[in-house]
């Protein structure tokens, strides 16, 4: 059953004139033909009211209708990136401090912001191995306010049992909070537990590599407390979300169950052949993946099991001289980021997560030779293993 493909579909909002698509309203600020109710607006008596579009905006308000629809969740608020939701959320969620307990192979930016930003914030942050829910338990502390995970571990491509963290969160009164980035569409964390679900739209939500941005996904209330007058981080730190790129994600929303599936049909395809001739490949669909069944079960079938693949060339002159090979070949284009209709190809070791130091990368098997592929959709399947073959021999 299609039923994210569908709750997407189904949040519609017309035009001026019953435009097919929605306006997008730029206004910084709103008029108000009653002085009085501009008061009301800043003492909280007055809900709905639009103000000053760093506050809340119309076009940005339709799009976290979708977002929020798509997760199964009351409310969503699109911010400026990724990061700005991540830390937006989690500040809020903390607002005295206190401690986060989170797996330890994340997004290579959440963990600098971990490190390096939060303890300055009085937020402590233990990390512990994502596929080890009893290091969580015991990892966690009287003060522990949030569990947080990545669906899909960038960039080895473990996969977060869900419901036994979101199980563990609620026994210990913390909110459980799941960037999903890897995965929209394909897994719904709402439905294992996940308090508070953030994504960097820049990826797949987007798929065009056009635009940063970030949501937030969560609960009603949550949600409006980030954009609180006198208390809200989103309102008060300021990373808000442009109308013009909250209109061009709202119309992108449509068709973003039917890119995941053409990206996880190509990366399925490329994965199967890469095993079959030997190369050292990690993707969830692979019956060879650790948690390949842990995915199955938390999957929506239909969208199959995401784009991204993870290869290991052993040796970073080798990952290089693969790169180099694969970009002349146009296989794909050596860049970060992911979620683009083409393929993007990376070495995380010294790249993005280079943040994570040697030791603690040692101890993820983020071996210097890893190199991490965001599959395209673009090009034929067959053309794309031809072109990856031919170089990959090259450099064996
Ligand atoms: C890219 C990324 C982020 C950060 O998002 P930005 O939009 O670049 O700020 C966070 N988490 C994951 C998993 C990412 O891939």
């Amino acid at each position: 059953m299609d039923e994210v493909r569908q709750v997407i579909r189904d949040v519609q909002h017309f035009g001026e004139e019953g435009g097919v698509v929605p306006v997008i309203d730029v206004a910084a600020t709103s008029t108000f033909l009653d002085p009085a109710d501009m008061e009301k607006v800043f003492h909280g008596t007055l809900p709905g009211r639009y103000l000053y579009s760093r506050h809340a905006n119309p076009t940005v308000a339709a799009l976290g209708k979708k977002l929020a629809a798509m997760e199964g969740m009351d409310a969503a608020l699109g911010v400026a990136s990724g990061m700005a939701a991540i830390s937006c959320a989690l500040e809020q969620l903390l607002p005295a401090g206190g401690h986060i307990v989170s797996s330890r192979t994340i997004y290579g930016g959440t963990y600098a912001l971990f490190r390096n930003i939060f303890p300055r914030r009085g937020i402590r942050v233990t990390f512990v191995d994502p596929d080890d829910v009893s290091a969580f338990e015991r990892a966690m502390e009287p003060d522990t306010g949030v569990l947080y995970t990545e669906t899909m571990s960038n960039p080895l491509l473990g996969i977060s049992d869900l419901k036994a963290l979101g199980r563990l969160a609620k026994e210990h009164g913390a909110a459980f909070v799941v960037d999903n980035t890897f995965t929209p569409a394909v897994v719904t964390p709402s439905r294992y537990g996940a308090d508070v679900v953030v994504y960097s739209c820049t990826k797949y939500i987007s798929g065009s590599s056009d635009l940063i941005a970030g949501a937030i996904v969560g609960g009603a209330a949550f949600v409006e407390e980030l954009v609180d007058i006198h208390n809200g981080l989103a309102m008060l730190t300021g990373p808000v979300m442009d109308a013009l790129i909250a209109h061009k994600l709202y119309l992108r929303l449509d068709h973003l169950p039917i890119r995941m599936a053409a990206h996880s049909r190509a990366a399925g395809y490329l994965a199967a052949k890469m095993e079959e001739a030997g190369v050292p490949v990690i993707y969830p669909g692979l019956k060879s993946h650790p948690q390949h069944k842990l995915m199955k079960q938390m999957m929506h079938p239909e969208y199959g099991y995401g784009g991204m693949i993870t290869i290991d060339c052993k040796t970073r002159e080798k990952a290089f001289a693969l790169a180099a090979r694969l970009q002349e070949e146009k296989f794909g284009l050596y860049a970060v980021s992911l979620g683009f209709s083409r393929t993007l190809l990376s070495c995380p070791s010294g790249s993005t997560s280079s943040e994570i130091p040697a030791a603690e990368q040692a101890r993820m098997n983020l071996s210097p030779g890893i190199m991490r592929m965001s599959i395209g959709y673009t090009g034929a399947e067959m053309v794309m293993w031809e072109r990856f073959h031919r170089c990959w021999k090259e450099i064996s």
